[in-house]
């Protein structure tokens, strides 16, 4: 079995062309380009893999139209690019959705203008999505009456994509992909120090489970610490032009508000888009925009008040939100990319580019990647072989190195799992596509698990599409190490189900006691 420890043992006193620090999703993404092109790779993270800010986005995969306000038309032009690449790489796991923006009374433009930016997006996105529309008050309401009518002046509908699992699991892909080309990947290692040693990197790593100090050496070292990248920097004893400003966001995960799938987009008191995100039998609301200086932080009563406050003067809830309706929280800290030596701390934070930046140090070999968003990835996956390739690593074209597997396998698939005695119809339509569309070619191995005993069929929640089977199979395989790994970031149990529920659930325990 592909364990932990077997990549720990291929990490310690090792040598490697490339090791990656930080597994989000820049790290991921840079391990799995490189990886596939035959470069040696070790990718280490000090906690699990997407456990910082790669578990707390808003999920969507999207051009970022709200950039067209501040006029960035080449970033929403790439951004709708990428989000049209991963579209078609990934049609299971991200699927095209309509988002339905009401313009109320805070919204910072009117109809007309409205009309005329999802036109301009549509474009941008290269007719990809459904074409926009308009709507008057009146049809608004037709269409969705949780919209609060007071003040509407219309909405309008614009298509954008969603990861249908969520931003976690998606990291998780890439990780396998750079372990399936070869990469050594491990979570819960982190790096302490590093010394940059005749033209080779040294590096001081710990492994977090077990307290254990080890070394690597490695040719290139590429710096993916999200929010922490300033942290890495000084580990690495460099000194970047770009810094980086950090911004905190949350959402709130509550009761589904509207069985209608599409995302709802609100302007907040701030005039900042606020989102209510369909997530499996749940909704999402937020997110918020505040500025912090630490990579570590958490959900306050304010920000919470915040969101439940522009929840509830903007939706026609028939009794409104309080804190008894949440279920879970997300809380993650965007690292934004400043540009230059300026005061990091007296600039106007909300109006800096999201787009990513690469710093190369061609002397030392670090390379830092900035910003970013999952959306963008693939272009970060390219551009690092592209440095990489710089640097003085011989690195072939890429063939196709990320997407899901041959959709024409699923029908195997599928009728193999036909054939389960006593099988359910609405298991075929549901738990089959689930576990393909999470699973690819490896759903073989959980129907094996499935065939063992009838009982390993049964969902971990009668409404969501998680088999105890599934949930076994990705304990062992996919290099959990504690309970979150399992429930918050392969799977999105532990944000769709209270800790209450988790905790009385005797499916979790039963795995928990495995792990
Ligand atoms: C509220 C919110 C909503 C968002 N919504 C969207 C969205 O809808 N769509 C979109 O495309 N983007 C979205 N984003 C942006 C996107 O989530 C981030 O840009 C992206 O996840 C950043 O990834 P990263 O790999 O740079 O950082 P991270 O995911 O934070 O990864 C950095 C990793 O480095 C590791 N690390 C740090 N120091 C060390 C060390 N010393 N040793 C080992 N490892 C170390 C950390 O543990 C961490 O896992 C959102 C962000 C936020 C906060």
């Amino acid at each position: 079995m592909d364990s932990r420890q077997q990549h720990i043992n291929n990490l310690r006193n090792k040598s490697f062309q490339v090791a990656i620090v930080g597994a989000g999703i820049n790290g991921a993404v840079s391990a799995a380009a490189l990886a596939a092109g035959g470069v040696k790779v070790a990718l280490i993270d000090k906690g699990d893999f997407a456990g910082v800010t790669s578990q707390e986005s808003s999920n969507m995969v999207w051009g970022g139209i709200k950039y067209l306000q501040t006029y960035e038309i080449p970033l929403v032009w790439n951004l709708c690019g990428s989000r049209n690449h991963l579209l078609d790489a990934f049609p299971n796991r991200i699927k095209a959705i309509s988002f339905l923006a009401a313009i109320g009374p805070t919204a910072p433009f009117g109809r007309t203008l409205g009309a005329l930016g999802t036109i301009l997006y549509w474009v941008l996105g290269r007719f990809k999505t459904k074409p926009p529309q308009v709507y008057s008050p009146e049809e608004t309401s037709e269409i969705e009456n949780l919209i609060n009518s007071n003040g509407l002046k219309g909405a309008v509908r614009y298509d954008d994509a969603l990861l249908i699992d969520n931003d976690a699991r998606f990291v998780w892909d890439f990780v396998k992909n750079a372990k399936d080309h070869g990469a050594v990947t491990a979570n819960y290692v982190s790096m302490v120090d590093a010394k940059n040693q005749n033209g080779n990197w040294k590096l001081f790593l710990k492994d977090e489970l077990t307290n254990e100090d080890f070394e690597i050496t490695a040719e290139i070292v590429i710096n993916a610490g999200g929010p922490f990248g300033k942290d890495l920097t000084n580990k690495f004893h460099d000194q970047t032009v770009h810094q980086l400003a950090l911004s905190k966001g949350i959402h709130l995960v509550v009761p589904k508000l509207t069985t209608n799938n599409r995302v709802l987009a609100f302007f907040d008191d701030k005039g900042r888009l606020f989102y209510v995100i369909p997530m499996q039998d749940r909704s999402v609301i937020g997110t918020t925009d505040t500025r912090v200086d630490n990579p570590i932080s958490e959900v306050t009563d304010e920000d919470r008040n915040f969101v439940l406050e522009q929840a509830n003067r903007c939706l026609n809830l028939v009794k409104p939100l309080t804190k008894d309706d949440i279920i879970s929280e997300r809380c993650g800290v965007r690292p934004l990319v400043v540009k230059g030596k300026k005061d990091v701390s007296k600039i106007e934070w909300t109006a800096l580019s999201r787009k990513h930046e690469i710093e190369i140090n061609k002397k030392t070999k670090i390379i830092t990647i900035f910003g970013g968003k999952l959306t963008d990835c693939v272009n970060v996956g390219e551009e690092i072989v592209d440095h990489v390739r710089k640097l003085g690593i011989s690195i072939p074209k890429l063939k196709k190195w990320y997407g899901e597997e041959d959709q024409k396998v699923f029908s195997t698939f599928e009728s193999e799992f036909k054939q389960l005695i006593g099988i359910s119809e609405n298991d075929i339509e549901v738990i089959a596509p689930a576990i393909w569309r999470r699973h690819g070619n490896d759903s073989f191995e959980i129907l094996e698990i499935m065939k063992q005993d009838p009982q390993n069929r049964v969902r971990i929640f009668p409404e969501l599409d998680l088999t105890y089977a599934e949930a076994l199979f990705i304990a062992q395989n996919e290099m959990v190490q504690k309970s979150d790994d399992l429930w918050r970031r392969r799977t999105a149990i532990s944000l769709v189900r209270t800790r209450e529920e988790i905790a009385n659930n005797p499916l979790i325990q039963r795995i928990n006691s495995l792990i």
